[in-house]
């Protein structure tokens, strides 16, 4: 049955720069039902974001009531003779300033420092903001901030759930939306962004359009992509870890799962995830609350050439009223794999405390002072038939044995994308995400500094391109238009043409620093030179 996701999104992730300067004062004059805020406070948290890389203070925040706050702000920006840009926020969880602007307004669209947002959401959210559920059609309709550890709380009433998610819940529907979502069920049923049905969208133009697969089409493929998927309901998962010593022995069984999708669900896991163990510290890391601190895992018992570890991660979904048959399709298809025979670690946690698993390491590392500190990360795309080189490169080369933080690596199927998204994946039928996520530290180890860690990424880089990888950044973040040309490929001009149709004074999601900023009276020669 086909999903409906309907989502009040804001902006579509259609982006721009405009360098032009406002009055703020000025701004106050917009009539909204919400709220256009100077509080100094609104703006320091707009400034910032959970990467710490850097601060962009907006000229004024709004605190939207309804699309309609959005439209009037955005038609504002559009018809204004000086111009401003509007930036759309969702929890902040961006890493390089994506959701920030100088020049223009932020809008908070999952709440702010004003009591709203900390435990997801608002306090005092309009009713029209939160989500409604269909049990007979199985979709859910949300608004764009809506944090997804909200969406599962309010679909669970209903004993329903999403099926596919980010890691990590506390980031906002919009926000992962304008990327793709990614976690393991994507080899399954697609990124988030393949499990939408419908949105409303604002364009740079002021207007708001209810878009679909069938309705307003283009503008649904460029704030995203296709549909497809649908609400599933399990309560319990069997949360599986196996190690491996021999990368090719762990890609080979990372394909092999995910070729599995089109099988009927007892013959598939439905989540496969990957890490890359380089010092012996992150077989325990803080993306992972698996492993109980009282009986932490040695690699060296396991890994008696102290050399880099590869640990499959797999779950499978159940109801309690199918606990029978679970252990056997479970060894059916760990009996298929190659894994280190002595490595195998299960766990039996309730479904949702599986899905919202990273905000326990979260809590940890707050209550450690280090949560809010500099995230240098680095996600690429890596083709099937390159991940072998960068294993030798990267995993066994540049990182050297310390990695201050987890590294994520999970293969998924090209064919769940939908190409007329505005999402760049590489060229080949199964490519891998590999997520450096890693923490700044200011603890004297060198090898922990943000320089260090920054330095560390562009080699990676470098290597990549030296090498021939043809890499693809998730989550982008380039400095110059050649970096931007050359991401997008042969998507540039698709995503170009529909950038001038649908913001064409680029007053939109100013962070992103795809243009060069414009004066708006130089803006038509400008186009022309692109
Ligand atoms: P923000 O940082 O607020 O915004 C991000 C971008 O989206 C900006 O360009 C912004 O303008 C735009 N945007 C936000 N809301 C809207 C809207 N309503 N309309 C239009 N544009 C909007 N990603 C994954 O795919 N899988 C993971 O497992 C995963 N795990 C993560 C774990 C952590 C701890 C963190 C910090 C990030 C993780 N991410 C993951 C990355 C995450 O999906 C992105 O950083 C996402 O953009 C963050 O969402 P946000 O709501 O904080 O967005």
């Amino acid at each position: 049955m086909a999903t409906k996701l309907l989502i009040t999104f804001a902006i579509c992730r259609l982006i721009v720069t405009v360098g032009l300067t406002l009055d703020p004062t000025e701004l106050l004059r917009l009539a909204v039902e919400g709220q256009l805020s100077l509080d100094p406070s609104d703006l320091e948290t707009a400034s910032l974001d959970f990467g710490m890389m850097g601060r962009a203070k907006p000229l004024a925040v709004l605190h939207p009531a309804s699309a309609e706050d959005i439209v009037r702000l955005v038609r504002a920006a559009y018809g204004s003779a000086l111009g401003f840009s509007v930036s759309a926020r969702g929890h902040g969880h961006s890493i390089n300033g994506q959701a920030q602007t100088t020049k223009g307004v932020v809008i908070e669209m999952s709440g702010s420092s004003k009591g709203r947002g900390t435990q997801g959401g608002y306090g005092s959210k309009p009713a029209l903001m939160l989500p409604r559920v269909s049990e007979t059609k199985r979709y859910v309709d949300v608004w764009g901030g809506e944090l997804w550890i909200d969406v599962l709380r309010s679909t669970m009433e209903h004993g329903l759930a999403p099926k596919s998610w980010t890691d990590y819940l506390y980031l906002s529907v919009g926000g992962t939306l304008s990327n793709a979502g990614i976690s393991g069920q994507a080899f399954n049923h697609g990124p988030q962004i393949a499990n939408v049905h419908e949105l409303d969208v604002v364009t740079g133009k002021g207007e708001l359009f209810t878009c679909s697969e069938n309705q307003n089409s283009e503008l649904f493929h460029a704030v995203l992509g296709g549909l497809d998927g649908s609400f599933c309901l399990y309560n319990v998962v069997r949360w599986i870890r196996v190690l491996y010593s021999n990368f090719s022995a762990f890609t080979k069984d990372q394909e092999f799962l995910i070729s599995l999708h089109g099988q009927p669900s007892s013959k598939k896991f439905d989540y496969v995830e990957g890490f890359v163990i380089v010092d012996e510290g992150l077989i325990n890391n803080w993306r992972s609350s698996f492993f109980s601190p009282h009986n932490p895992v040695k690699i060296s018992s396991i890994n008696s050439n102290g050399g880099v570890l590869y640990c499959l991660e797999i779950t499978k979904n159940y109801h309690e009223s199918t606990s029978d048959t679970i252990d056997q399709e479970i060894e059916a298809l760990l009996k298929k794999l190659d894994f280190i025979p002595t490595s195998v670690f299960t766990t039996d946690l309730p479904y949702v405390d599986f899905l919202d698993r990273v905000h326990k390491a979260e809590l940890k590392l707050r209550s450690k002072g280090l949560w809010d500190v500099p995230h240098p990360w680095l996600n690429l795309f890596i083709p099937k038939s390159k991940i072998s080189d960068f294993d030798k490169g990267v995993f066994k080369g540049i990182l050297g044995n310390k990695t201050s933080g987890p590294i994520l690596i999970y293969p998924m199927n090209k064919e769940k994308w939908d190409q007329r998204s505005s999402v760049v994946t590489p060229d080949e039928e199964v490519f891998y995400l590999v997520a450096f996520l890693r923490s700044a530290l200011d603890s004297g180890d060198e090898t922990q500094s943000l320089d260090y860690l920054t330095n560390q990424n562009r080699q990676i880089l470098r290597f990549c391109d030296d090498a021939g990888i043809n890499a693809k950044q998730y989550l982008p973040h380039y400095t110059t238009q050649e970096e931007w040309l050359d991401h997008f490929g042969d998507k540039w001009a698709q995503f170009y043409q529909r950038k001038m149709e649908f913001d064409p004074r680029r007053i939109l999601a100013a962070g992103q620093r795809i243009f060069n900023p414009t004066p708006l009276s130089n803006n038509i020669k400008k186009l022309a030179s692109w």
